[in-house]
């Protein structure tokens, strides 16, 4: 199979109409001025073939998509006792919702929903980790030099009103052990990475290696870990998308406000689209029908 030609083949498709359909994300100025034409797709083979073509080498604001890898540094630093304090059902509420968080006593459903990765960021916390670690992880996976949009971080903590409610709820349940405050600032911190699609298409690699480290480094997580990380990105990864993501495509996916959907194929390849405009849920338009297509044209799927 020829993964350039269809990587390049899908970009011809579907770049013409990028920013035709969806919104740019314009909660923050920083991501309101992201232009809506843009169009990249990475992919990176299990066995380290890259192809990659659009706008794959431009940075973009990672957002929700770090919730990924901030869940994968929890699982390195204290395996399943991360599920003391978070489920892994879906949630079938908006991803920053306080309702649900309410009746079920500041346990958020998943690690996904931002409650649930601000409940991550406090078992890092704990841990003795920061945003800082998050970054060096993303950097060493990616075998790239990463780093925080700082501009985007001042935004997210002078916006995040929600968020803030959200760790403070939580902590009146007393499901927050650190100081919100500290707890925040990783959880924007890791919100305000910034990534291009060919190195987040590296960074995930272990999760179609059985959790081995995409560069050859030490064992990133265990098989296991994977498979479950897979598990959740495929309920949980796509806001409330991730019933048509499941019928549609059938990969494992996250995805973020950015407008970045990074996707696995199990033993084969992980992949990472990046178009900005967003449909209703929150996902990128673009980026979904890119994946539609890969789909379509590999016959790679879970199912
Ligand atoms: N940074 C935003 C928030 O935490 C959005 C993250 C996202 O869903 O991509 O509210």
């Amino acid at each position: 199979m020829n993964l350039q030609a269809i990587v390049d083949e899908i970009t011809a498709t579907l770049r013409p109409q990028a920013g035709q359909q969806g919104q740019v994300a314009s909660y923050i100025p920083a991501l309101a001025r992201v232009r809506a034409d843009r169009f990249g797709i990475a992919l990176r083979t299990f066995d380290g073939l890259e192809a990659a073509a659009g706008d794959s080498d431009v940075p973009f604001s990672i957002q929700s998509v770090s919730k990924l890898f901030s869940l994968t540094l929890g699982l390195q630093l204290i395996g399943e006792s991360m599920w003391d304090r978070i489920g892994r059902e879906p949630s079938g509420n908006p991803f920053n919702s306080l309702v649900q968080l309410e009746r079920e006593e500041g346990k958020p459903r998943n690690p996904f929903i931002n409650a649930g990765s601000i409940a991550v960021a406090d078992r890092l916390i704990s841990q003795g980790r920061t945003e800082i670690d998050l970054v060096a992880m993303l950097s060493d996976l990616a075998g790239a030099p990463i780093d925080i949009d700082e501009e985007v971080a001042a935004s997210e903590a002078a916006t995040g009103f929600r968020n803030v409610a959200l760790a403070n709820f939580m902590k009146s349940f007393g499901q927050i052990d650190n100081e919100v405050a500290a707890v925040l600032r990783l959880y924007f911190g890791q919100c305000s990475i910034r990534m291009n699609c060919r190195q987040l298409a590296r960074a995930a690699g272990y999760l179609c290696r059985d959790g081995a480290h995409p560069g050859g480094g030490a064992a990133v997580v265990s098989e296991r870990q994977a498979r479950r990380v897979n598990a959740l990105m495929l309920t949980c990864g796509t806001y409330d998308m991730a019933g048509e993501f499941a019928y549609l495509i059938g990969l494992p996916c996250k995805s973020g406000v950015g407008g970045g959907i990074v996707a696995v194929v199990p033993d084969r390849l992980t992949l990472c689209v990046w178009s900005p405009a967003l449909d209703v849920s929150g996902n990128s338009w673009l980026g979904m029908r890119a994946l539609e297509m890969f789909v379509a044209r590999t016959g790679l799927s879970v199912f």
